[in-house]
């Protein structure tokens, strides 16, 4: 009884998917080579080398979540590995045109096409660990601790692409009309409910007690509930989420936003949306 109470993805994908990601590839390694060549030829490294390489794990991602959303990827574990490859892939093409880039910095005739064979890069990758890529204040990492900051370099390159393709896998899909379903944020905001007692409440589609919580005006205090609705055109699927939003300040005195779902997309019948609808209309007017 619970599970069909939320939206579940289908694990159904479009056959549109594979092409789709072929074509990421040459672009994910058009982005990867831009990186080695502006990595490699920057005179700083420190915190702009970590916006880089976080700015080209977004952009990988963002190009997951294209491919997955046009390949209507409605499967966690397709979008896992959809974009688990991309990412591989853009490290893998990160690394030989780094390596290439290098290596004609130093005036060594090696072709391209070499370091495509996956011994010969290692290799290199090898002697680069050895002698040191860069310096930083004065040092130059190697071994070890080059390794390390080479690792968290891979995980923020595929790790993003991983979290950002799976959102999609769980975006809700109506297997009906063969469409996304549109997501309304934040179509009313409440102070902060219970997780349990939320899921409780909405399960059982008890819209007086969302609306006793009363809406919060805007701008909302640090901690409230964002609400959330997915509709499809067809009208057989919708859905409501809460989210938990918390406002704080993080170690540099910068905004920090915290999101935590307490509620994910619990379904609505077709004639519940217009009630949903007017209840926020409502409390919106009241706040
Ligand atoms: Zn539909």
């Amino acid at each position: 009884m619970q599970a069909n109470r939320h939206y579940q993805p289908s694990g159904r994908v479009s056959p549109l998917a594979l092409p789709l990601i072929a074509l990421a590839l040459p672009a994910a390694a058009l982005l990867a080579a831009l990186y080695s060549y502006l990595t490699l030829y920057l005179p700083i490294v420190g915190y702009f080398t970590v916006l880089l390489t976080a700015g080209l794990g977004f952009v990988v991602g963002a190009l997951a979540v294209a491919v997955l959303q046009r390949g209507r990827a409605r499967s966690r574990l397709f979008a896992a590995v959809a974009s688990l490859g991309l990412g591989l892939f853009t490290l893998w093409a990160m690394w030989v045109t780094w390596g290439y880039a290098l290596l004609h910095q130093q005036d060594s005739e090696v072709p391209l096409v070499a370091l495509l064979w996956p011994p010969n890069l290692w290799e290199l990758i090898a002697v680069v660990n050895e002698k040191g890529a860069w310096s930083i204040k004065g040092a130059t990492p190697t071994g070890a601790i080059l390794w390390i900051f080479w690792a968290i370099e891979a995980a923020i390159l595929v790790g993003l692409p991983v979290v950002m393709g799976l959102t999609v896998a769980d975006a809700p899909y109506c297997e009906h009309c063969e469409s996304w379903c549109t997501h309304t944020k934040a179509l009313f905001l409440t102070p902060l409910v219970d997780k349990d007692l939320a899921a409780e409440r909405l399960e059982r589609r008890d819209f007086q007690w969302l609306e006793s919580l009363g809406s919060l005006e805007r701008p909302p205090p640090p901690k409230f509930t964002r609400w959330d609705l997915f509709e499809c055109g067809c009208r057989a699927t919708n859905a409501v989420s809460a989210i938990g939003i918390e406002v704080g300040v993080d170690d540099q005195g910068k905004q920090k936003v915290t999101e935590s779902p307490l509620v994910q997309t619990v379904l609505l019948a077709p004639d519940a949306v217009p009630a949903f609808r007017s209840l926020a209309h409502r409390m919106e007017v009241q706040a």
